[in-house]
């Protein structure tokens, strides 16, 4: 995560959240106080599910790859080399499709090379 395009856009937004929970108050302490979580602790949370969501999509990117790499389209059955192409190319596309839904709501634009 230390090295994706968005973990400093995601650093910063934790940065902000800091300032507001620094004091070291727990969400339950937000809970008793404000009745719910504040602003602090609930960017942190989200930036928590953004971090998940791009690991997740890196890890479809790097099984496409890996189904890529395993593929020898001059020794396969027709049908099994189809079946991996397939396979490859969802979990690719799915990867781009959840990095760029995040790019665009973090940064409210589409990457380059999003191609869809
Ligand atoms: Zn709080």
């Amino acid at each position: 995560m230390a090295t994706h395009p968005l973990a400093a856009e995601l650093a910063a937004i934790r940065e902000m959240a800091s300032q507001i929970t620094r004091d070291g108050h727990t969400e339950a302490e937000c809970v008793a106080d404000l009745g719910h979580t504040c602003t602090g602790h609930d960017a942190e949370r989200l930036a928590d599910v953004a971090e998940v969501a791009l690991t997740l999509a890196d890890e479809w990117h790097l099984k496409a790859m890996g189904i890529g790499e395993q593929m020898d389209i001059s020794d396969a059955v027709g049908a099994k080399a189809g079946f991996m192409m397939c396979t490859a190319q969802a979990y690719e596309n799915c990867s781009k499709a959840l990095t760029s839904a995040i790019t665009t709501a973090l940064l409210g634009e589409v990457p380059d090379g999003d191609g869809s």
